[in-house]
């Protein structure tokens, strides 16, 4: 009675499933990487939801994955213990894409052949469970979920529009609970179902996985075992007459097969910082994250007292996005190392700092902790405020660094999300002003920090100055600078559009004023009122006629003492918007 049901694949799918087996991707191994996160995503959800519905447990076996591999036939099983799948879901997550990983890979995909280049986009996006038909003709997923008492086969074909499925009937090949993908290997991979191979794989591709895998491995004791002795041997020495039967014992090796542990379950930020190598921090960034490249920096840190946790926390090498305003699922959080969720990101982190990214395994939240107990809870809040200060660290050691060039990839991957950060959190202004980059009318072309403004003003220089425009050209022909050019005071360019708000936000930096120079009060402490007012008299009926000229455009004509070159300049009146405020407003870019 097993009926078997054929499903079409969605449109999407289908384009997918094309590409990778069409393709000349030559780092096919991945594959094996994305199965073994998938069924260590399996487990994770079982664990996880198992702390409110203990009965998915019942089924006493150990949560674990274990990969076997047939040489000989070029088979390859992958069974975990985790969650499984029912039927609806099987449909769902192997017939659809749903997941965003996936859905992200083919927007890629599209914008990288508009270009016209053809990069390697299937290792850096992973495209999870199709990527087994970069090696597979065909392939079963038989998959047993607790909360339904049948198990069900799914079975595709590459190259094929639709899969089957139908319920397994089989006695021998019930499953407990989770789920047992059947991989049948294309003829020119067969070499990955060497059981060696598997083994060099997992412990490459998997070494963070937090559930023990284990795969199949053939071993061998030696053991002593008695045997006759030759008696052409016994001849060969000679006088045959005494020679006595004498027992003799040999060494031979048993061969037998066993499932060897493979990977270690240790998970990294469990260990002592000083054991851990760069290379290793990285590679868990890289295969925890989807990441291809590098971070800029990590920190490992564990606190104790009042709360305890121990995180590792990331600075991606690039932006993939503009995340400001996205979901970013860029922290992992962990309940006494029981992987909880990477949804509450918001919750442990300020918006402005969702580019971090990294772990935060707590050992003093509940296991069933949602997004309402982390809002209420003050172990969240001070777990926020460490995690906070700690990624701020970490940048300033990046801008630190003897090597130059990463504070600058920084800055212009997250600048922008700091001046976020000057208009969000008031409390942290201190530890992000320092971080801020400007150009100014001394360094054209070098950002520099406001801490190297602050050395470089004169000794009769109370305040730091600035300017906002469009772009830097306009910036420099400002007739506002020319009088401070002439004192040679030196005038930050706040070029982009986020960069004035973000000064405004901070007042001041080390008691030091931000002074915009377009605004009509700019007092440079070297008033001469005497001469000003005759100056005031002498001109006024210029001004009057000039005001009249202009009616309702100008509030006011007036003399002043800003200009050494210009006849004249437009300004802003003291409490109004900058030039740029207004021209930011009106095209709405906030
Ligand atoms: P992703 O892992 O990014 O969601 P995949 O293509 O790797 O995308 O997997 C698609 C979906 O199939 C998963 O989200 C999950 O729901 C389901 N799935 C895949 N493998 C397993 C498994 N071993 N156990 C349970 N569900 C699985
Ligand atoms: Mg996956």
């Amino acid at each position: 009675n097993a009926q078997l049901e054929k499903f079409e694949y969605q449109a999407e799918v289908s384009r997918l499933m094309d590409l990778i087996v069409h393709s000349l991707y030559s780092n096919k191994e991945v594959f094996l990487r994305e199965l073994v996160s998938n069924a260590s995503d399996a487990l994770d959800k079982l664990r996880f939801l198992s702390v409110t519905e203990p009965e998915l447990l019942k089924e006493a076996v150990d949560l674990d994955i274990r990969i076997q591999a047939d040489k000989d036939n070029g088979i390859i099983t992958i069974t975990d213990t985790g969650i499984g799948m029912t039927k609806e879901e099987l449909v769902d997550s192997l017939g659809t894409i749903a997941h965003s990983g996936t859905a992200k890979f083919l927007k890629a995909l599209k914008e990288s052949q508009e270009a016209g280049s053809d990069s390697n986009l299937i290792g850096q996006f992973g495209v999870g469970f199709y990527s087994s038909f970069l090696v597979s003709d065909k392939v079963v997923v038989s998959t047993k979920s607790p909360k339904s008492d049948k198990q069900y086969v799914w079975e595709g074909e590459a190259g094929a529009s639709s899969f089957t499925i139908r319920e397994e009937t089989d006695p021998d090949k019930l499953l407990p609970r989770g789920t047992r993908l059947t991989l049948y290997l294309k003829r020119d991979d067969k070499e990955f179902a060497h059981p060696e191979k598997i083994q060099k794989l997992v412990k490459n591709y998997s070494q963070f996985v937090s559930f023990p895998i284990y795969t199949w491995q053939e071993k061998g004791y030696t053991k002593e075992v008695e045997v006759d002795e030759d008696p052409a041997e016994a001849k060969e020495g000679g006088d045959d007459s005494k020679a006595e039967k004498k027992k003799k014992t040999k060494k031979v090796i048993e061969r037998y097969w066993d499932w060897e542990l493979t990977n270690e379950t240790q998970p990294i930020w469990l260990r002592n910082p000083k054991d851990v190598t760069t290379e290793e921090y990285n590679d868990f960034f890289k295969k925890t994250f989807n990441e291809y490249l590098d971070p800029l920096a990590s920190s490992h840190f564990t606190t104790e007292g009042e709360v305890e946790f121990r995180s590792i926390l990331y600075v991606p090498a690039v932006k993939k996005d503009d995340m400001i305003d996205r979901k970013t699922k860029n922290i992992r959080l962990y309940v006494k190392r029981v992987f909880i969720s990477d949804d509450f990101d918001g919750e442990l982190f300020p918006r402005y700092l969702s580019f971090v990214k990294g772990v935060v395994d707590s050992n003093d939240l509940p296991l069933n902790v949602s997004r309402e107990i982390l809002q209420e809870s003050r172990i969240v809040r001070i777990m926020r405020k460490r995690l906070v200060r700690k990624a701020f660290d970490m940048i300033l050691g990046i801008s630190l660094s003897e090597n130059k060039d990463d504070y600058d990839k920084f800055w212009e991957n997250y600048g922008k999300f700091l001046k976020l950060g000057c208009m969000e959190d008031q409390a942290n202004h201190k530890r992000i002003a320092p971080l801020l980059r400007f150009f100014s009318s001394q360094s054209e072309e070098q950002l520099i920090s406001l801490d190297e403004y602050v050395e470089n003003m004169k000794p009769e220089q109370k305040d730091i100055y600035y300017i906002a425009a469009d772009s830097l050209t306009s910036a420099q022909n400002a007739p506002f600078l020319e009088r401070l050019v002439e004192k040679d005071f030196e005038v930050l360019f706040l070029v982009d559009p986020m960069d004035e708000v973000a000064i405004q936000n901070l007042k001041s930096y080390k008691e030091k004023n931000f002074v915009d120079i377009s605004k009509e009060d700019l007092d440079l402490g070297d008033k001469n009122e005497e001469k000003e007012k005759e100056v005031k008299q002498e001109f006024s009926q210029t001004c009057e006629w000039i005001k009249k000229r202009l009616g309702e455009k100008v509030a006011r004509v007036d003399i002043s003492n800003r200009l050494s070159t210009s006849p004249c300049v437009l300004v802003t009146g003291k409490f109004g918007w900058s030039a740029n405020m207004e021209r930011l407003m009106r095209a709405q870019t906030m």
